[in-house]
């Protein structure tokens, strides 16, 4: 029976920053039953069709639905040489069934064609006339142009193929596909695209206050393992740029010039993949890849607005964090204990300003 998807708030790049723009979830719907808000989302149950859209393009995770057990299928799917998965609106037999074909994100479409899996995802000639249509359509025309992507990067020639029966409509011009894809990566994105696609600079709007980041355990998302289990087994010898894509989750996070060290990106990301490392003289902002799921908080909290994701991932191999930032401590001429600042200071901040207590303690 199909059942609605859980919200898990802590997971949700809303709920951890109150100023996140991201709105993915709400974008995929195609019945309008997911509401934003501060505390994350909401679904409608008299709305929601249990079609999962929303889950597959969730980066953290946030969304779970029991009738899309991605784990288990490809548990299930381990050593098989073919699987069919067909969607449940379809009626049709598979070895797998789901809610829809375009829940099946490109991380489960590429683990299962580079472990040699054939697969024929079925009931796709059904599109069309299905309720979920237009958006289920291009989900599943992104997940497969990003699994395209992935195995140019990681050389997967020897991929399985993967069997897409005609689809309703016919395969789309060149034109019309780049357009469908620049359409939903939008709608996907929201208003968080222009800052996934674009250095974020000093002229942006003010950053929120760090206030309004909420303090929750941090956590690694089933799905990036499953993707950095496939990158890390592909060859060594030739490693091409991945492009950033929305159905890809993961991301290179550079920080050119002008972090402050104000740590908002370390307290909002919410896999740990923006790491504060400090010692006693030293700070360093260090990134770690096989962590990152491509959400953006970071780049929302940023204070100086300087951190961004890059447009393509080079370094998708690197196993240890790289560091993104560092700066030596200086030593508080008041109360001698050692700081970070963003400009060379006599003070900490905690003693700048409090010359009238000194003095009225000390003389
Ligand atoms: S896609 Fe995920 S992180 Fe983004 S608003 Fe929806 S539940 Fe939250
Ligand atoms: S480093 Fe940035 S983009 Fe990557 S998971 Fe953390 S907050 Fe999201």
């Amino acid at each position: 029976m199909a059942t609605q998807p859980e919200f898990h708030a802590t997971h949700c790049t809303r709920y951890r920053y109150r100023y996140s723009a991201c709105r993915r979830c709400a974008d995929a719907c195609q019945y309008d039953a997911v509401a934003l808000s501060e505390e994350g989302i909401s679904i409608n149950p008299s709305a929601c069709r249990n079609c999962s859209l929303c889950v597959a393009v969730c980066p953290t995770e946030a969304l779970a639905a029991a009738d899309l057990p991605r784990i288990d299928i490809l548990k299930r799917a381990s050593g098989q040489s073919a699987l069919t998965i067909a969607c449940a609106p379809s009626g049709l037999k598979g070895d797998e069934v789901v809610p829809c074909l375009g829940s099946v994100d490109a991380a489960m479409l590429a683990h299962l064609s580079s472990r040699g899996v054939a697969l024929t995802l079925a009931g796709t000639q059904h599109c069309s006339a299905c309720a979920h249509g237009e958006n289920a359509m291009r989900q599943l025309e992104l997940h497969l142009e990003a699994l395209a992507d992935l195995k140019s990067a990681v050389d997967g020639d020897h991929w399985a193929d993967i069997a897409v029966p005609a689809s309703c409509g016919g395969q789309p011009s060149k034109a019309e596909h780049s357009a469908a894809r620049r359409h939903l990566f939008r709608r996907l994105v929201g208003r968080g695209v222009d800052r996934i696609t674009r250095p974020i600079t000093q002229d942006d709007a003010p950053p929120a206050p760090l206030k309004a980041i909420r303090f929750a355990r941090q956590f690694s998302t089933a799905g990036r393992e499953v993707l950095q289990g496939l990158l890390d087994r592909a060859g060594n010898e030739r490693q091409s740029p991945l492009p950033a894509h929305p159905a890809i989750f993961a991301a290179q996070v550079e920080a050119p010039r002008g972090c402050t060290a104000c740590e908002a990106c370390a307290r909002a990301c919410p896999t740990d993949a923006l790491q504060v490392r400090e010692s006693g003289v030293a700070w360093e902002l260090a990134f770690e890849f096989s962590r990152c799921v491509g959400c953006g908080v970071c780049t929302e909290a940023c204070q100086p607005r300087v951190l961004r994701l890059a447009p393509a991932m080079h370094h998708w191999k690197a196993p240890q964090p790289v560091e993104l930032h560092a700066r030596s401590k200086q030593r508080c001429d008041r109360c001698d204990r050692f700081f970070v600042s963003p400009e060379p200071a006599d003070m900490c901040l905690a003693c700048t300003g409090d010359d009238e207590d000194f003095a009225s303690l000390f003389g």
